[in-house]
């Protein structure tokens, strides 16, 4: 991916806030391409990955609707690292492709800048070179929390499982060309810096 078009990833670890900025920088006039958005349709019903799944996994991983079935794959993957990489090395490439022709279509509809939403671009390393300038929105822990815990409806220890799976902050913010602080800062004050951000980024 190359050209005049700037390119952000943006990340943030569960409740940061990602979705939120992501959604005022599309306000601004950025594109969104969303990784995991993409990741999620690969896998769906009639998605690009399923057949190769059913071949290397079996039937019993595709449900009646021609979907992956998430909840074996997650027991699978969960417990056999071998079958986790070989479900990545599957997927991986296809959210790729997808990931660089949306990136292209938004080049042709003339775009000042596209906006990769990327939950793991800290760590799965190989998007660093894909985009111009990382973006890492970053809070709290206990605010992570106490903002899943309200809009996602999950005790505690399940938000916090999910906290402990996904890079630390401090591996984030390394990896940050810049980073929007969201914490104890009232959601137009966010929009307000987000919009200023959007400023610099040409749009
Ligand atoms: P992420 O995409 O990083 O998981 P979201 O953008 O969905 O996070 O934000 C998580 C929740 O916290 C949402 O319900 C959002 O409205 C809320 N939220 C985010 N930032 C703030 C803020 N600065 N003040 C109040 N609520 C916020």
């Amino acid at each position: 991916m190359g050209g005049a078009v700037l390119r952000i990833g943006l990340t943030g670890g569960i409740g940061s806030g990602k979705s939120t900025v992501a959604r005022t920088l599309v306000a601004c006039g950025a594109t969104l391409v969303d990784a995991d958005a993409i990741s999620r349709a690969v896998t769906a019903a009639g998605g690009a990955a399923v057949k190769e799944i059913a071949a290397q996994f079996g039937g019993q991983f595709v449900t009646p609707d021609g979907a992956m079935d998430r909840e074996m794959m997650r027991q699978l993957a969960f417990t056999d690292a071998s079958a986790r990489r070989r479900l990545e090395s599957i997927v991986h490439p296809l959210v790729s492709q997808e990931t660089i022709r949306q990136y292209g279509q938004a080049v042709g509809a003339g775009s000042a800048c596209v906006v990769f939403d990327i939950p793991l671009l800290v760590e799965s390393g190989r998007w660093r070179q894909q985009v111009d300038q990382v973006l890492v929105v970053d809070c709290n822990e206990a605010t992570q929390v106490s903002r899943v815990m309200a809009r996602n409806g999950w005790p505690r220890e399940a938000v916090e499982k999910v906290i402990a799976g996904q890079a630390s902050r401090a591996q984030r913010l390394s990896a940050a060309d810049l980073c929007l602080y969201n914490d104890g800062l009232p959601l137009d004050a966010l929009d307000l810096q987000v919009r200023r951000l959007a400023a610099r980024f040409g749009l």
